[in-house]
């Protein structure tokens, strides 16, 4: 099933991942590999990313790296697109 998933629209190295940003307390998409994060799932485009750390930053979270601040969901595939997305805490 693998075919489903969704590589980066930014570096095409690695897949999509849902996220949630435990600060901020929402959903969000990351690319683990370039760190972009795309904030609405639905519009998973070349230019609509945000990079992590910087936004992160300036949403008043001190140390975006820390791994307390992002919890890691499934990977996006297609077939999730046009359906409601799931919480991703278990
Ligand atoms: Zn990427």
């Amino acid at each position: 099933m693998s075919e489903n998933r969704i590589a980066c629209p930014r570096c095409g190295v690695d897949w999509l991942v849902r996220v949630r940003l435990v600060a901020l307390k929402c959903h969000a998409v990351l690319c683990r590999e370039c760190l972009a994060l795309w904030l609405d799932e639905e519009n998973l485009g070349q230019d609509n990313w945000v990079e992590y750390r910087p936004y992160m930053i300036a949403h008043g979270v001190a140390d975006p790296g820390d791994p307390r601040e992002i919890l890691f969901g499934e990977d996006v595939r297609r077939r999730h697109l046009r359906s409601v997305p799931k919480p991703i805490d278990k």
